[in-house]
């Protein structure tokens, strides 16, 4: 007979037995180039103010504000254009009072200005008197006969981008704990950041045994099966922010398997096997590794387990049902493994059930379920599939787990339960 514990024991036990993942080692990546979708470690501060000069928001002409200040509808303001400034490398000449600039956005904004008019608001008037209304024409009009009128005056700083206005040198840019979207990236590209620090992602050995088992480019013979929880479970690894460091499949054969193990425990900071742990005749797990403990846990699907140290290094076993083997994973490792590579854990959702449903007492069930309407919390939920652990096209229908605490015999159409995304 083996040790019997509940699910809260089982996770409390996997957490402890992983505390060691918490602690992660970090890594630099290049800004452009394999950042994406990773963790970062620790926040980024801006090593200059952003943007990093005075600027022009508009295309148009810089002045003083005090020399339009009287400008209105029907009342222009004419100045002297004496320069032209674009987005482009070089510092501009200080701004002779009573003159203006035509500046384009971004460039910077010249010494003795202090405001932009928007090229709209302008009628900008040739040497030769002819009117050139476009903004984005290239004739350049430097000396005393180009002339800007303008038809609105604008106040001190209008249209000027101040340095640290974006932000401030210092101030975090980005927050540990970012998983970097483009976002992200362009914050820091932008602050002239070419690395970040990132979390190096725990490592997984994924193995699968039994002697049935082929890839999914094999063709089967008799009695033989698709491997679906190696792919499964590598995805599943991947998605809660780890990374697969192995993969293999094994026969049922213990000293195969051990040898197989012993493999992974050295090169991954986590193993987890599939297969092999129940109570039949070929249980290679169980059978390849007597120092760690194999019990069962009060749930279905999922209720044989093994947790223990192999070799030095941590080992799970889940069970080889391929349902079986998803429902562990994410009811005993997807949080463990996303806080340790710096994510939040996955957020439960209240749902209310669309149908009653019964459940055999003394075990926790996790049903798979898919939201009726809307996947909203308070939604209603319905169950997809059947109770069997070898359900793995129903489950593929499915949105959630329906989590039916242990002690319910049954529960009514309309009964709250607690579902854990998929
Ligand atoms: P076991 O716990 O090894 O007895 O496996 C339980 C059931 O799950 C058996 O029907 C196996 O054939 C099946 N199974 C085990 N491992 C896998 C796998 N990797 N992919 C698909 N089915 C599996
Ligand atoms: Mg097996």
């Amino acid at each position: 007979m083996s040790e019997r514990v509940d699910v809260e024991q089982h996770r409390a036990d996997v957490a402890e037995l992983l505390a060691e993942l918490a602690d992660r080692p970090t890594e630099e990546v290049p800004v452009d180039q394999g950042a994406l979708g990773r963790v970062l470690a620790s926040d980024v501060v801006a090593p200059g103010p952003l943007p990093r000069f005075r600027n022009s928001q508009m295309d148009g002409f810089a002045v003083r504000a005090a020399d339009v200040a009287s400008a209105g509808p029907g009342a222009p303001v004419t100045l002297p254009v004496v320069g032209d400034v674009a987005a482009a490398p070089g510092e501009p000449a200080p701004l002779t009072p009573g003159t203006a600039v035509r500046i384009m956005t971004g460039a910077p904004v010249p010494d003795g200005a202090d405001a932009v008019v928007p090229v709209e608001d302008t009628d900008h008037v040739t040497f030769n008197g002819v009117r050139d209304d476009s903004a984005h024409h290239d004739g350049v009009h430097h000396g005393s006969a180009a002339k800007v009128e303008i038809g609105r005056g604008r106040e001190a700083g209008q249209f000027v981008r101040e340095p640290g206005s974006d932000v401030a040198e210092g101030a975090v840019v980005l927050r540990a704990g970012t998983v970097l979207a483009p976002h992200h990236v362009a914050a820091a590209a932008a602050c002239g950041i070419a690395r970040l620090t990132v979390s190096v992602p725990v490592s997984v050995a994924v193995v699968s045994t039994g002697s049935e088992l082929v890839a999914p480019d094999d063709e089967p013979g008799p009695g033989q099966i698709w491997d679906a929880n190696g792919p499964a479970l590598a995805a599943a690894v991947v998605a809660a922010g780890g990374r697969v460091g192995l993969r293999l499949t094994l026969p049922d054969d213990p000293e195969v398997v051990r040898t197989g193990l012993e493999r992974a425990v050295a090169l991954c900071d986590l193993v987890l096997t599939t297969g092999g742990v129940s109570q039949g005749a070929y249980e290679v797990v169980k059978d390849a590794l007597p120092e760690v403990t194999f019990r069962s846990v009060a749930m279905q699907p999922g209720g044989p387990q093994g947790l223990g140290r192999f070799a030095g290094g941590p080992v799970l076993a889940f069970p080889g049902n391929p349902v079986s083997a998803q429902v562990s994973f994410v009811v005993f490792l997807r949080d463990l493994l996303r806080q340790a590579g710096g994510l939040p854990p996955v957020r439960q959702v209240p749902a209310v059930l669309d149908a009653a449903v019964v459940s055999p007492a003394g075990k926790r069930q996790l049903l798979r379920g898919r939201w009726v309407d809307d996947a909203a919390a308070g939604a209603r939920v319905a169950v997809v599939g059947g109770p069997g652990s070898h359900l793995v096209a129903s489950m593929a229908a499915a949105d959630v787990l329906i989590d039916v605490p242990a002690a319910a015999t049954r529960l009514d159409e309309g009964a709250e339960v607690t579902t854990w995304p998929l």
